[in-house]
């Protein structure tokens, strides 16, 4: 039997293709977060031609040491894998919007997409301080990726610091 797809379900149909894949490595992100333990929950994922190359969160208070964002760690990892600084075929998706000090890193490492999942209306590299107008890089930005999901997590350990 044929299927014939009108060009308008094929379009819906490559979409949600899209949006699975962008899910699916959000919530990869996601499981990266739950494993934090005393500090801001953040997890992040790079991935390069559908592999995943590089996973992280956030380790600060265990590392004592101040750039261990999930994000610094998983560039600091692929960039290792790659032996190249410049990720420029790779995506990051990270549970929370980045701070300025990862915004700016993942615009100098080139890669090609963000996908973030929570916006941080107080220090977002993005929504806030917009450092993507500041630079010429030409990295595509995907706010609130399972945004209900990534709000909850953080609001938990909001709530749980203050019980
Ligand atoms: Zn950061």
């Amino acid at each position: 039997m044929n299927l014939v797809l009108s060009q308008r379900s094929l379009w819906m149909w490559r979409k949600i293709k899209i949006m699975n894949k962008t899910n699916y490595y959000m919530q990869i992100a996601l499981e990266q977060a739950k494993q934090v333990k005393g500090e801001i929950p953040g997890g992040a994922v790079i991935v390069r031609n559908d592999d995943i190359i590089s996973y992280a969160y956030n380790t600060k208070e265990n590392d004592k040491y101040v750039t261990s964002h999930a994000e610094i760690i998983a560039i600091k990892n692929a960039s290792k894998v790659l032996n190249n600084w410049r990720l420029e075929d790779c995506d990051l998706y990270v549970t929370l919007e980045p701070c300025p000090m990862c915004g700016w890193a993942i615009l100098q490492s080139r890669i090609k997409n963000l996908y973030f999942g929570s916006y941080d209306s107080q220090y977002g590299a993005f929504s806030v301080a917009h450092l993507d107008k500041i630079s010429d890089s030409k990295i595509k930005i995907y706010g609130g990726i399972c945004e209900k999901e990534c709000d909850n997590m953080l609001e938990d350990f909001f709530n749980n610091l203050r019980t």
